[in-house]
């Protein structure tokens, strides 16, 4: 079973409940927690895991040999991503913009082009008690998630129940992470903001088809009503609320689990599993 935890946007409680959720479930099963939030992975803080292997991960990048190069400027045209620009007596690459497709390698009719691999970012191991922990942290300036969370899915042993902390948002990013989930809880505030954003999470899960429920945070601001009466319309269970609350705020800004600071989210988190279960059956 893979659960993942996703948020439309960042600072909803998506890594609270995530964190919440692989505790309490590592009381009773062995747990993997993969935090593919690889632009500021932060589950370690209240995880606590010690780390015991770290990997650099890289994607390969084209490569030019200007002495094969005839500049037909065929690899330009060819790169929907405008990753490759050819000029009259050279080929510039762009790094950032590049997919690593590896198609411009295989259209050049001189093989004048090669892959080199180009550092993206780490990927560390550890455990934390029951937990194996997994998590990507993207080199500071690099903006390509996408290859790091696949190389970090790789991992993924689904002897073991593992709990996903996705990035925050929509974009690509976000569809790896969540891609071949078994579900998603999609952690929400009750505002019109978090509406919005809800709305567009559920629309990324249901193109890719898979089954979610909703966790309201910070509940009994006000707008409650809001994100209850379009889960209703759209027939999304909300699965816990979790309330605004001075405490689990004071836990969180300390680095400790809302699971540690209100033992009684433990059971409601087991609980959550088995309703899980019973909505994917
Ligand atoms: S396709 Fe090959 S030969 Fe043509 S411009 Fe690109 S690298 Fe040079
Ligand atoms: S590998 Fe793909 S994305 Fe990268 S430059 Fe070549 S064609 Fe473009």
């Amino acid at each position: 079973m893979i659960i993942s935890v996703a948020s439309g946007k960042g600072g909803t409680g998506k890594t609270t409940v995530a964190v919440g959720l692989a505790l309490s479930l590592s009381e009773e099963n062995l747990v993997q927690f993969l935090d593919c939030d690889v632009e500021e992975p932060d589950a370690h803080i209240f995880l606590k895991p010690e780390i015991n292997q770290g990997l650099t991960v890289e994607v390969p990048i084209p490569e030019i040999s200007e002495d094969r190069c005839t500049h037909c400027g065929l690899c330009a045209q060819f790169c929907v991503y405008k990753a490759l620009a050819v000029l009259k007596d050279t080929v510039l690459v762009f790094p950032e913009l590049c997919h690593s497709c590896g198609g411009c390698k295989l259209i050049c009719p001189e093989q004048a082009i090669h892959e080199v691999g180009q550092r993206v970012g780490v990927a560390e191991y550890g455990s934390a008690g029951r937990i194996n922990f997994i998590q990507g942290k993207l080199d500071i300036g690099q903006a390509r998630a996408t290859p790091l969370i696949r190389k970090i899915k790789k991992q993924i042993n689904t002897t073991n129940l593992v709990v996903i902390d996705s990035p925050p948002g929509t974009s690509c990013p976000v569809v790896e992470a969540v891609r071949d989930s078994n579900f998603t809880l999609l952690v929400t505030e009750p505002t019109p903001f978090g509406l919005n954003d809800l709305k567009l999470s559920v629309e990324v899960l249901r193109q890719l088809e898979i089954p979610m429920g909703v966790i309201i945070n910070r509940a009994g601001l006000g707008a409650d009503s809001l994100i209850e009466d379009y889960c209703r319309q759209e027939k999304i269970p909300v699965l816990m609320s979790i309330p605004f609350d001075r405490e689990i705020a004071r836990a969180y800004s300390q680095g400790v689990a809302l699971t540690a600071v209100l033992p009684t989210y433990r059971a409601k988190f087991k609980e959550l599993l088995w309703t899980i279960k019973e909505l994917t059956r």
